[in-house]
């Protein structure tokens, strides 16, 4: 078996791994890589490999640093199926088209100015009509239901607990010698106790791992925690009469909130307030959400069918979801205390923009962080404790509180990811360290050396290209 690591490697997007096998070559998810606007676009325009070579797509799941390049790999030549599990794939169908979107707005933005400079335009990566396209090329199947993806070899998801239709991906295949082998790719790895989700999967056995490696030698604060202060922020918000202007990922994190604040609303520990979600994405991936009750886990499904008033994890009668640009437009004229989510989740671009603007200034107003930032965005500047910003070209004071609560995150931390190994019955022979940055990659890597006797070569942090014969 051949393995080339084109993505993901040292650093946290682009997730692109090519596993050759019994003559098959298979690619493991085909991520965006998302960094400066240049870098970007030369990585993910020229794709590293012959897409028409390559036999198969197994995508672990929906978030775009694993799934954003798959258009752009159709258009270039591959001709086989993307195989997901069934939520990954209509979670795709929604945020695919949006990416296409992006990029046809990014390039319009870019042939301005070069159309300054006298240069010709460019072309978008792929286009939403590119995206639409590629949707046909999916195809579906269930969690531990193993299915035969090419002669000789074997695929079975498990689910990774990370976000809506998360996977694991195990490939059975027989080695030169005739002897059974496994390869595991573990994707994103999630946290237990996220709400909605099953804690992720804990497999019996492999010979080869590629695993996650995003939170190497950090520890998440627990859940429960970042839900009591999210409870404390909105009450206190209220009785002051502000607004709770929370900035979250349309995907996941936004149902996430929405669920706690359904439990929160009928318990009667938060006020009667209005609570708004302002993201056309985020309703067109809530109604995805809505169509997975297989993929929640059973907290979820006891409170859906025998406590909610409604029925809808995702709805309750004070909750509004805004697609027009209008009705997100005459949230700015509310006088009275409300919640507000909206994406983008970093404040760098989106309706948040004009929320955070708009309550900025305001003291009895709370700006809520519930996701890690970026360096160089607004909302890492927030989190630092800026005390002006500037937004849409203006300086504005920072007089609204701002609150950071770190326990939502969808993955899993160092100690979660070593009890991942350390559940295999039969511990892998070889692991590979992909989708974290370097320190964090080595501090997962010492982790598995200290505390579960790993050799050091048998743990590796592969770099970009990289091609290794297991
Ligand atoms: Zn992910």
């Amino acid at each position: 078996m051949k393995i080339t690591f084109h993505g993901a490697a040292q650093t946290v997007t682009g997730s692109q791994h090519l596993v050759e096998v019994e003559g098959h070559r298979i690619l493991l998810d085909c991520g965006l890589y998302q960094g400066s606007r240049k870098e970007s676009d030369r990585r993910n325009r020229n794709l590293p490999f012959d897409p028409a070579s390559v036999d198969v797509l197994v995508l672990s799941h929906a978030h775009i640093d694993h799934s954003g390049n798959i258009p752009n790999l159709i258009k270039a030549g591959f001709k086989g199926d993307v195989v997901c599990t069934f939520a990954t794939r209509d979670l795709c169908a929604a945020m695919l088209r949006d990416s296409g979107n992006i990029q046809e707005r990014d390039v319009e933005y870019v042939n301005k100015k070069r159309l300054r400079r006298g240069e010709p335009p460019v072309e978008p990566i792929y286009t939403e009509e590119d995206a639409i396209h590629a949707l046909g090329c999916f195809l579906a199947i269930g969690y531990e239901r193993p299915y035969t993806l090419l002669p000789g070899v074997t695929l079975t998801f498990y689910d990774a607990g990370h976000m809506l239709g998360s996977a694991m991906v195990a490939l059975d295949f027989a080695d030169d010698e005739g002897r059974d082998r496994r390869l595991v790719f573990s994707g994103d790895v999630g946290r237990p106790d996220t709400p909605i989700l099953r804690d992720p999967a804990c497999l019996d056995a492999a010979d080869v791992v590629i695993m996650e490696s995003t939170y190497g030698g950090r520890t998440h604060p627990p859940i429960d925690e970042s839900e009591k202060e999210l409870e404390q922020a909105i009450n206190e918000t209220y009785r002051r009469g502000g607004k709770v202007i929370i900035p979250a990922f349309a995907v996941g994190r936004t149902q996430q909130l929405v669920y706690t604040l359904n439990k929160l609303f009928h318990a009667h520990d938060i006020p009667d307030m209005p609570i708004f979600v302002d993201s056309p994405l985020a309703v067109n991936v809530t109604n995805v959400f809505r169509l997975h009750p297989e993929a929640y886990d059973r907290e979820t499904l006891d409170y859906m069918t025998k406590e909610d008033p409604d029925g809808d994890v995702f709805g309750f009668p004070r909750l509004r979801y805004v697609r027009q640009v209008e009705q997100s437009k005459e949230l700015n004229f509310l006088r009275e205390p409300a919640v507000i989510i909206s994406a983008s989740g970093m404040v760098e671009h989106g309706r948040i923009l004009h929320h955070v603007k708009n309550n900025i200034e305001d003291p009895r107003s709370t700006i809520l962080i519930v996701g890690w930032q970026a360096p160089d965005t607004l909302g890492r500047s927030l989190v630092e404790g800026a005390s002006e910003v500037r937004i849409f070209g203006e300086t504005y004071q920072r007089r609204a509180q701002v609150r950071v609560l770190n326990g939502f995150s969808g993955h899993a931390d160092h100690d979660g990811l070593l009890n991942w190994v350390r559940a295999f019955q039969r511990r892998p022979e070889q692991i590979f360290l992909v989708h974290g940055e370097l320190e964090s990659a080595e501090a997962l890597a010492a982790g598995l050396k200290d505390d579960l006797g790993y050799k050091p070569g048998q743990v590796r942090i592969p770099a970009m290209h990289q091609v290794f014969k297991v």
